[in-house]
């Protein structure tokens, strides 16, 4: 590790990557042995969790080849420098902004999309003009050998490579010095990844995890509400770091709400075989999921498949903050339904949890809606609609508190690899001297009298 770190420091400082057309190049390439190798890509995460071609392309390589072109068209404008004012102060002078690369990059991907999540990063990492490591997740093993074979056939190691592995390899990588590290996982090994950060101050983008709310006020459009969250939720069986996690639906619709989020359930047909559901990622998540189910609050679902690792959507209600399934983020295909009397209670109960990735709300009311995007503070959401808000690249996508520093996609994601450095140019024709000794007061009033105090 100590060594291939070396390696791209030093490629790095040939300055090579800082040239646009080189970053240019490089995303090209990138974009065409994915396309090349779709094939290999969909067979490696179907064989890992039983994901379509159909959800693969949709939520992984369209959201990349995306990230690409819009890399490509836009990043000669994002890397130019930008002059800003000069205070009177520092008259005559010139002001302007350089967008510096880091150097190089630890990219460290989650497994539940496992392509979009470590190459979305390295892509804003490449058009930024850094080095990059990724190191995906090692829990879908296939998608993380698809990914190493071609990439590292593809690229010299020096500039961009996959280093496979677990918390070993992740640890003996996060020993080394970096000028950036970009995490995607969980908030428990955020602070781990953090901690490490810290050791060389290496600055962090960090996209945790939470409990994302859904709020169903009593004036919400129902038909539409229930169709988007029913697909929102359980998308991906519900591993989806944005998915809603927990729905709070007005006391005056539950009823109604269930009834209809159990029909279309039942519409949508979830199976692997229509394409449409995956399976749990591993035993152990599946068990996880088994401790959260309270038979006597399953409403609907709840049946586990377990030798095809498979827990049917789930709908539980009379749920409690305090119910086990309200205690950490489920990450799973089970939808917890609590009720509320008032918005601003539910606001105030749902404010005491850690800050979440996602929140929604669906309602008519303005009113309504403002008080959940104003009261309530979380990463980013979506009114009338869940999950979506990911896809729109004008939408900085990232976490606060719990649930992440930092935020990426579009230019966000250039930022989030670059470093803004300032620069005050000065010409050498004229000097004031109000700085120097001696400090007079006269020379005192002049500066006050400049600055305005
Ligand atoms: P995880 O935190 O278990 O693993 C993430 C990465 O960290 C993996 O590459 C893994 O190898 C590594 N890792 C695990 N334990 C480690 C340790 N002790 N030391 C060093 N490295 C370690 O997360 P996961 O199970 O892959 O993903 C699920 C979590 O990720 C959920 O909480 C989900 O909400 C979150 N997530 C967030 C986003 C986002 O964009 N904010 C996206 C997807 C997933």
């Amino acid at each position: 590790m100590q060594v291939l770190v070396e390696k791209q420091k030093q490629f790095f400082n040939t300055h090579t990557t800082k040239d646009i057309s080189f970053r240019k190049e490089q995303l090209d390439k990138l974009e065409r042995i994915l396309k090349k190798n779709e094939k290999a890509l969909f067979e490696a995460i179907y064989s890992d969790f039983k994901k379509s071609q159909f959800d693969t392309f949709t939520t992984e390589l369209a959201l990349l080849y995306h990230d690409i072109k819009q890399a490509k068209k836009c990043v000669k404008k994002w890397a130019e420098i930008k002059r800003v004012k000069t205070n009177f102060l520092n008259f005559p002078a010139k002001s302007y902004i350089i967008p510096e690369p880091f150097g190089v990059c630890l990219v460290i991907g989650a497994w539940n999309y496992p392509y979009q999540l470590s190459l979305a990063p390295a892509i804003a990492a490449i058009a930024a003009g850094n080095t990059v490591i990724i190191k995906p997740s090692e829990i879908p093993t296939k998608t993380s050998a698809v990914m190493a074979s071609i990439i590292n056939k593809n690229f010299p190691k020096e500039f961009f490579t996959v280093v496979e592995g677990g918390i070993t390899e992740t640890s003996e990588l996060l020993e080394q010095k970096f000028d950036k590290i970009f995490f995607t996982g969980s908030t428990q090994v955020g602070k781990i990844v953090y901690q490490a950060a810290a050791k060389n101050i290496t600055p962090v983008t960090l996209e945790l995890g939470g409990k994302s709310p859904a709020f169903v006020t009593k004036s919400a459009n129902l038909k539409m509400t229930v169709k988007r969250l029913v697909w929102a939720k359980f998308l991906n069986a519900g591993q989806t770091c944005i998915a809603p996690d927990y729905v709070m639906v007005h006391k005056s619709i539950e009823k109604e709400f269930l009834k209809q989020v159990i029909n279309e359930i039942k519409k949508e047909h979830f199976t692997v075989e229509n394409g449409n559901y995956v399976q749990i990622i591993n035993a152990k998540n599946l068990s996880r999921l088994e401790q959260l189910l309270q038979p006597e609050k399953i409403y609907f679902g709840g049946k586990i498949d377990a030798d095809n690792l498979i827990l049917q959507p789930t709908v539980m209600h009379q749920v409690t903050f305090e119910d086990k399934v309200m205690q950490d983020e489920i990450f799973g295909p089970i939808l917890p339904v609590l009720s509320y009397d008032s918005l601003p209670e539910a606001i105030k109960q749902v404010s005491k949890l850690p800050k979440p990735l996602s929140c929604y709300v669906f309602s008519k009311n303005k009113n309504e809606i403002k008080q959940v995007l104003h009261q309530l503070s979380f990463g980013g959401g979506a009114v009338n609609e869940a999950v979506m808000h990911i896809t729109n690249p004008n939408l900085p996508f990232g976490g606060v508190g719990a649930s992440g520093i930092g935020n990426y996609h579009g230019e966000a994601g250039f930022k989030a690899f670059s470093h803004y450095k300032s620069v005050l140019d000065k010409p050498t024709w004229i000097e004031l001297n109000l700085k120097y000794y001696p400090h007079t007061a006269k020379k005192l009033s002049i500066i006050k009298k400049i600055l305005k105090f």
